[in-house]
């Protein structure tokens, strides 16, 4: 099963019908692999739904954050949506490329280096992200 399907599954189990809409918002962020904002989405879509609104958009990303298969991060303010690595069953963390969007995952995760200074407490959890210019922006600019 991919992480698409997969996707799809949570949705129908937790009584949201996958719509035109819905489907073609989640497949969008599945195939694009890297973190979008509400109106790339928007964007994105247009040929396909010209007259969807960015309310529609906005709703749609949150419940699937609220339902874990995308996750969500802001950059200067604006929120941005990718679809969830963790369906991919692996934890990691992103460099994030803030002119493209573009996504590089990171092999080490460094909670583990905070536990020493930490002691007798329990990380539940935690966010970690780096900010920068991919290869391709680097040159660009
Ligand atoms: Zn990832
Ligand atoms: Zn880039
Ligand atoms: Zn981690």
């Amino acid at each position: 099963m991919t992480a698409f399907e997969q996707a799809v599954i949570t949705l129908k189990n937790n009584g949201y019908k996958t719509t035109g809409k819905r489907q073609k918002i989640l497949e969008l962020l599945y195939n694009q692999d890297k973190y979008m904002t509400a109106k790339e989405v928007q964007n994105s879509l247009k040929p396909l739904f010209p007259g969807i609104s960015p309310d529609t958009i906005y709703r749609n990303l949150n419940t699937f954050v609220d339902l874990s298969v995308v996750e969500e991060t802001e950059l200067n303010g604006e929120k941005l949506f990718r679809f969830s690595c963790e369906l991919h069953g692996h934890h990691h963390h992103h460099f994030i490329c803030t002119e493209c969007g573009k996504t590089i995952g990171l092999e080490d995760c460094p909670i583990d280096m905070f536990s020493s200074q930490l002691p007798g407490c329990q990380v539940t959890a935690h966010r970690f992200e780096l900010f920068g210019l991919c290869e391709t922006c680097s040159i660009a600019s």
